[in-house]
């Protein structure tokens, strides 16, 4: 302890003083001989004041001149330790009476105060170390001092020394059976809980109200909400506040809204409305029940509200998508004198995260800095996938900045979601940085990386780390197991994909789902093996879904098979009638193959359906500003200049050879104008404004909201030759690299 200026006393600087003392030197002896000419500065002064409350009525102060002198005894050793416990102060209780524990006598007070405050900090060794002096004191026998320190060894998740005192408790009573109970409870062993439980019955214990909710908190511990609620009606005294927490939530979990209905009616007419943590978890069971009405009505006849209660209602509401009510809450919450502490943030950043509302989760990420919030790594983790969904790789790569600067760099969830934001903003090299910086890695960063690559079309990296990742005894699961069925087919690896295929259940117990069907199917498909792909799915044991039909559907568009397009089609357009893309990919094979009447005859059929082809729009975006193009949008900024950089792109391309492929327009119109239409395709608007605005030789990056056309496809990979530009494209379903006349895909995507 350092004091910084000399400092004559008050009376009442004394006491703080001898405070001091005794209490933060931990020298009580030594104080003795210390001078009052010390300086108080700097030190918790709020801490001391309650030891020198306990010790004042045995404390002598003599003299500013002179040395402290004070008389301590048991009892008021005692009250001090007592006071910190029910202060909730466990490590100062501790402190204390290892301070003067060599000087004082414990008397049988002190035992039971001691295993409480071991027992709230899980300290086991200390608590061990008292246990001893019990012994040798022989107070084993005293019933208090048996009952604390079982509990106290329950809450150190020690049942068997627990159950070894128990067995030897001469006289046990309802609290020795209720904390045994209880501590199987917390520490999983149901079925030990319940056989005392019975066993309590059938000893004619009075079961009290204490016994009844331990064991209706070990079934709801238990992941058992339906039991809990069976045994809180079996119930033979009067609940109390705890017990219809803990029931209410059980109902809530399973969303058992007639049963919630009927405890909250108890609530009601036994007067427990007013009990705060009571109608918490009546507002949370409303919520999970999907009653915001009945939630919100509880909310609002609250006599009072604290974090929690707003926090309930407000997360209710952002995780049901009703964003601009949680909003609104929000903007009340803040107006009143409650804090919103970082969850209320972090769920409202989540439920818009979640709904996909990316630009409004990433300004209150904004807002809640100005605040001056400091986000935790769980408020990084929920805005991470905003940026990642707008493809906002400068906000998140700000997010980066602030994880370094705040030292979250080596939280794994953290870690985890910046790989993830990175690859899908486009820049694996910065993924692949960040996963190599990592300290500890899961399943969750190897199968981001993997994804990552495979996404990128680097198949064979992905397949490299996924040996890496075996190496280090990483164990895969069926995620890590598409990404390398899917790199695979990217690299057109037929036989490794069999391979991985064939070993997944043996290897790493990972049974085939659907997904990895729709895996193999596309990688025989894309090797052009049709037959084998369609004799595939007809011997799978699972239904074959849209992603198994769309992945032979896309097969058969590549190599022309009119007669297997026509099969998946119709399965695709059973199973997911109301998606146009289907229609409009088997129209498109129709019109390659020159088959313009059926290709007619397909769109006619999604006519009368009634569905219309979701327009394609990409966006870029510069200099901070998101621009967004749609197809014949005659509204766009610099039109013309767009078009004459189209124009002399035309040029250009057909200088190269590029002959527009207008088969992807498909209009009922004369070749000039299908010219037109193709030159009009939103992601060659966005490139043609990029090139206009950005210094030659940076990249371009673009986003599509459909997958990027064949003609699109092949005048970017020439573009990018003429211009010397990079072009990243990412559209629905991966990311293309333009690069020198060439893609990353390989021309399949
Ligand atoms: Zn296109
Ligand atoms: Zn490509």
């Amino acid at each position: 302890m350092h004091f910084r200026k000399p400092y004559w006393l008050t009376s009442k600087a004394k006491v703080k003083v001898v405070g001091i003392l005794l209490h933060e030197c931990r020298m009580p002896l030594e104080a003795k001989n210390v001078h009052f000419q010390m300086a108080i500065t700097g030190i918790q002064q709020t801490s001391l004041f309650h030891v020198m409350h306990a010790f004042c009525s045995t404390l002598v102060v003599v003299g500013a001149q002179k040395p402290v002198d004070c008389v301590l005894n048991t009892q008021s050793w005692n009250a001090t330790l007592r006071r910190y416990v029910r202060e909730g102060n466990y490590e100062a209780t501790l402190r204390v009476y290892n301070c003067y524990r060599m000087q004082m006598q414990e008397d049988v007070s002190t035992f039971p105060i001691m295993f409480k405050a071991c027992g709230a900090l899980g300290a086991l060794e200390e608590g061990m170390a008292i246990h001893a002096c019990v012994v040798a004191h022989g107070f084993e026998l005293n019933a208090n001092v048996a009952n604390t320190l079982l509990v106290m060894y329950t809450k150190c998740s020690r049942m068997e020394i627990a159950r070894q005192l128990f067995d030897k408790m001469p006289i046990r009573d309802a609290a020795s059976w209720t904390s045994m109970i209880a501590g199987y409870g917390r520490t999983g062993n149901l079925s030990e809980a319940i056989t005392l439980f019975h066993e309590m019955q059938t000893a004619r214990l009075k079961a009290d109200v204490i016994t009844w909710t331990a064991i209706i908190s070990a079934y709801a511990r238990n992941d058992c909400p339906a039991d809990a609620l069976n045994t809180f009606r079996q119930m033979r005294v009067k609940p109390n506040a705890v017990t219809l927490v803990v029931v209410l939530a059980s109902c809530a979990d399973l969303a058992a809204l007639r049963q919630g209905m009927q405890i909250h009616g108890y609530v009601i007419k036994n007067g427990f409305e007013s009990c705060l943590v009571v109608e918490n978890v009546v507002i949370d069971l409303y919520a999970k029940c999907r009653k915001m009405e009945d939630a919100n009505q509880v909310f609002v006849e609250m006599s009072e509200r604290d974090v929690v209660s707003w926090n309930a209602i407000i997360g209710c509401y952002a995780l049901t998508g009703q964003n601009v009510q949680a909003m609104n809450l929000f903007q009340q919450l803040q107006s009143t004198n409650i804090n919103p502490n970082i969850i209320t943030w972090s769920t409202v950043i989540a439920g818009h995260a979640q709904h996909g509302n990316s630009n409004e989760a990433l300004n209150l990420f904004r807002d809640m800095q100005l605040a001056g919030v400091k986000p935790v790594s769980i408020t990084i983790a929920t805005v991470l996938p905003s940026c990642a969904h707008l493809g906002a790789l400068h906000h998140g790569k700000e997010i980066h900045g602030y994880v370094v600067k705040s030292h979250l760099e080596s939280n794994l969830t953290v870690g985890n979601a910046l790989i993830d934001m990175y690859t899908k903003c486009g820049s694996v090299e910065y993924a692949r940085r960040v996963f190599e910086k990592m300290v500890h890695r899961d399943v969750i960063s190897w199968n981001a990386i993997i994804g990552g690559y495979r996404m990128h079309g680097h198949g064979e990296e992905a397949l490299r780390l996924f040996d890496d990742m075996r190496r280090q005894g990483v164990r895969p699961d069926h995620i890590t197991i598409i990404a390398v069925l899917s790199a695979c087919s990217h690299s057109g690896l037929v036989d490794e994909g069999w391979r991985h295929f064939e070993q997944m259940t043996k290897d790493y117990g990972v049974l085939p789902c659907v997904q990895h069907y729709a895996c193999m199917v596309d990688i025989l498909g894309r090797a052009g093996h049709l037959d084998e792909a369609h004799q595939f799915i007809k011997m799978m044991p699972l239904k074959p879904n849209s992603s198994v039909w769309g992945a032979l559907l896309g097969a058969c568009r590549i190599y022309g098979n009119i007669t297997l397009a026509e099969c998946a089609a119709q399965h695709l357009y059973d199973l997911e009638p109301e998606t146009t893309a289907n229609y409009i990919l088997l129209s498109n094979i129709y019109a390659a193959s020159g088959r313009w009447e059926e290709a007619q005859k397909v769109r006619k059929l999604m006519k009368d359906r009634g569905l219309n082809k979701k327009p394609g729009c990409a966006w870029i975006k510069l200099k901070n500003r998101i621009y967004s193009f749609v197809v014949g949008d005659t509204s766009l900024p610099r039109l013309h200049e767009i078009y004459a950089i189209l124009d002399s792109l035309a040029r250009k391309l057909k200088e190269e050879g590029y002959v527009p492929d207008t088969n992807f327009a498909l209009h009922d119109v004369d070749e000039e104008e299908k010219e037109q239409i193709l030159y009009g395709h939103s992601e060659k608007l966005a490139i043609a404004f990029g090139l206009m605005n950005t210094c030659p030789g940076t990249t371009i990056q673009i986003t599509k909201n459909l997958r990027v056309c064949g003609d699109c496809h092949i005048a970017i990979k020439l573009i990018s030759k003429v211009a010397g530009r990079k072009i990243i494209v990412r559209d629905t379903s991966r990311f293309h690299h333009f690069e020198n006349g060439l893609c990353s895909c390989g021309d399949y995507w």
